[in-house]
């Protein structure tokens, strides 16, 4: 019996649950501390009313056996993926097949379950600081090499700095696979056309494929990319997902998709049918109730109450980040993003900051260590707690600063 072995390779630790432990801890010592979590990483805003009025309609239609539905069309409904089509690409100039989407849980899954379609031996390049799943998920498939440090050694690391502005340049070294996320989970930071246009280029030039994670593309209200596919050349480079959890409040109901272009082959291969017979076999499509859920997420009044949600959000960003920079921190992010990155104050780790603000300001947020090498010294804070919560821990932390 053989196991994977490249499981044994993961740290032990995962960046949340040492969180989570340290707090609990915490609350122990201090049964009556009034903890406020800027670290959540999750939605609190109850869902739209649009949303509630689909999913108790749908409800009903399983009720009825004249209505009922059973497995669901592996890749999506086509009321679901008529609604992707037209409102998040045609509206902005980008024309996709039916075929060329594919329903999912959430992306969190598919950004890991790609992997199904390389080669182990591909080099994959990472920006560092960076969302954790695209490492792990890497890791097991067996492209991290060892674990050197804080460095695996097969992977190539785009190194966000203050100088950069987090936003760091196409790999100089050979990759093959290169994860982006924009706008950025943990720093905050939104990438414009030009910067992406720089990537696709590469990307085409170097036969390498990008994966993009657009779970925040919501938040943007500059003028900037929403999808990859806006920059001309991305659809035979670039496979992008998208998540219904940080738009319109579906963390709980779990519903999200992936584009894989028709356009998209690499050695005489369709990637969009590598991943059509991957999907068929190891995924059985998302619920009826759950996808006209994400229906009436386009509906007039579901994206009118999207963009109210959205916006206190953005406007927990801003207080934030505008709260911190007032306390002469050095902060990014908040402007297209749920996220506040910040540089923790007199060269001190982000271990060292979690543990100085849970322990003198009750405000527990995310070390940006857990993010990567680059992330240390670094600290991540969310908008997604209330905004009453949000106001009373930056009173807190600009005391504590
Ligand atoms: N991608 C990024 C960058 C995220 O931050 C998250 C969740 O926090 C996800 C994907 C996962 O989203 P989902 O809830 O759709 O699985």
């Amino acid at each position: 019996m053989q196991l994977n072995t490249n499981f044994a390779k993961l740290q032990t630790s995962y960046l949340f649950r040492d969180v989570a432990q340290k707090t609990a801890a915490f609350r122990v010592e201090n049964p009556f501390a009034d903890i406020i979590s800027l670290g959540i990483g999750d939605v609190t805003r109850p869902l739209p009313p649009a949303v509630i009025a689909a999913l108790r309609s749908a409800a009903d239609d399983m009720s009825d056996a004249r209505t009922f539905q059973g497995y669901p069309p592996a890749f999506g409904y086509d009321f679901l993926l008529e609604a992707i089509r037209e409102k998040d690409f045609h509206s902005r100039g980008v024309e996709l097949d039916a075929d060329e989407i594919f329903v999912n849980d959430g992306a969190k899954s598919d950004t890991a379950n790609i992997g199904d379609l390389f080669g182990t031996d591909n080099i994959v390049a990472v920006c560092d600081p960076v969302y954790p799943v695209y490492v792990d998920a890497n890791v097991m498939f067996g492209r991290g090499g060892e674990l050197i440090g804080n460095h695996w050694t097969h992977f190539v690391y785009l190194t966000g700095t203050p100088e950069n502005g987090f936003l760091p340049n196409p790999p100089t070294e050979h990759a093959d696979i290169v994860c982006l996320c924009f706008p950025n989970n943990p720093t905050g930071a939104s990438i414009d056309r030009t910067g992406l246009a720089r990537f696709v280029g590469w990307a085409n030039e170097h036969n390498s494929i990008i994966l993009y994670d657009a779970a925040y593309e919501a938040y943007i209200t500059d003028d900037k990319p929403h999808s990859i596919y806006e920059i001309p050349g991305a659809k035979t480079c670039a496979i992008e997902f998208r998540s219904f959890s940080k738009t319109a409040g579906f963390t709980g109901v779990r519903c999200g998709y992936t584009v894989v272009p028709k356009a998209l082959v690499r050695g005489g291969q369709s990637l969009n049918a590598m991943w059509a017979r991957r999907q068929s076999t190891k995924f059985n499509g998302v619920s009826y109730v759950t996808q006209k859920a994400a229906t009436a997420v386009y509906s007039p009044e579901g994206a009118a109450q999207c963009r109210e949600t959205i916006a206190y959000y953005l406007n927990n960003a801003r207080v934030i980040f505008d709260g911190l920079t007032s306390a002469g921190l050095a902060c990014w992010g908040a402007k297209n993003s749920p996220y506040v990155w910040f540089r923790a104050p007199s060269g001190m780790t982000s271990w060292e900051l979690f543990d100085t603000m849970l322990r003198q300001a009750q405000v527990v947020g995310t070390p940006g260590s857990g993010f990567g090498p680059a992330g240390e010294g670094f600290f991540r804070l969310t908008a997604f707690n209330t905004a009453e919560k949000t106001i009373e821990a930056i009173t807190r932390l600009k005391s504590l600063f």
